[in-house]
């Protein structure tokens, strides 16, 4: 396969314009946490003057919710944070993951395995060894082989330096899941570079992610965009507010009120002085006020999930 091919078509333009994105999966509708991180990604881009898209993650049907991609994308527009080319769905882009996994196959850096949660147990949840496969006929994963040290370090643009060992942290990361369906890991990686992405702003509960994600691209020659993790808003116990801990979706009628608490909440504080009528006029200050030095510092270092 040709390295070439992961690469969306001559329209886009060039490189050399920073390419921000908002990514979500639609597993619910947009809580306040995921709209903090569309509105870091947004303002980042906007401020400086680049395009935001939106993909939508959809490659994970069990975690799905009916109907949540297009709420989340009316909630979007609601709050005035409108992208500037057709949204990419995860799901209309398997052939692109396959011809990756074909492509990696032919190099032999990805091998199957059957093994159970209890067995990776064993091995402190890190699977970083080539397993024999035990059953010929029944399904598998598909694992990157991680190089021995792996040590990967980032600078974050919000976070300051990060490191790795993805050998020792991560292992060997899977690639095509035992349930048949494609890896997070690897479309995200795909589709960044589909999408020409330059900037990679999104919440920390990722960050742990993204030595890997830039070790796979390094695998598939592949750029690495800047990345940027803002800390991750969480709930009055102290955890993530996320759909699977049941955070609440956001109130569309609310829409102007949200968006002022999610600019507080980045750093920004908006003068009293002055009435936002809606949300355009929230954003438009948003973007010629944005500061990357605002965004609070997190305490915590890159470990594995
Ligand atoms: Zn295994």
């Amino acid at each position: 396969m040709n390295k070439d091919s992961l690469y969306s078509s001559d329209s886009l333009p060039p490189l050399n314009i920073y390419r921000g994105r908002f990514a979500p999966s639609p597993s619910g509708p947009l809580h306040f946490g995921s709209l903090v991180s569309a509105l870091a990604s947004y303002l980042d881009a906007k401020a400086n003057h680049g395009v935001w898209l939106v993909r939508m993650e959809d490659i994970d049907p069990p975690r799905e919710m009916a109907g949540a991609a297009d709420t989340i994308l009316k909630q979007l527009e609601r709050h005035g944070l409108y992208w500037d080319d057709a949204v990419l769905y995860q799901s209309q882009r398997s052939k692109a993951y396959q011809s990756v996994l074909e492509k990696l196959k032919q190099t032999g850096q990805i091998y199957p395995c059957q093994c159970s949660r209890q067995q990776l147990k064993e091995h402190q949840g890190i699977h970083n060894y080539r397993c024999e496969l035990f059953d010929q006929t029944a399904p598998f994963a598909l694992r990157l082989s991680a190089k021995k040290p792996c040590q990967m370090t980032f600078h974050d643009i919000f976070q300051s330096n990060q490191q790795q060992d993805i050998q020792q942290e991560v292992g060997d990361m899977v690639l095509y899941r035992k349930d048949q369906l494609f890896a997070y890991q690897l479309a995200v990686v795909v589709d960044d570079a589909f999408q020409q992405i330059t900037h990679v702003i999104r919440g920390s509960d990722l960050l742990s992610s993204t030595p890997r994600q830039i070790y796979l691209q390094q695998q598939l020659k592949l750029p690495t965009p800047e990345y940027g993790h803002i800390p991750v808003a969480v709930n009055p116990n102290g955890q993530k507010l996320s759909k699977q801990n049941h955070a609440k979706s956001i109130d569309d009628n609310t829409a102007e009120q949200n968006l002022a608490t999610a600019i507080r909440w980045l750093g920004l504080p908006l003068p009293a002085s002055h009435t936002f009528t809606n949300c355009d006029e929230l954003l438009t200050w948003g973007i010629s006020h944005w500061q990357r030095s605002k965004i609070p510092k997190m305490q915590e270092k890159v470990a594995s999930n």
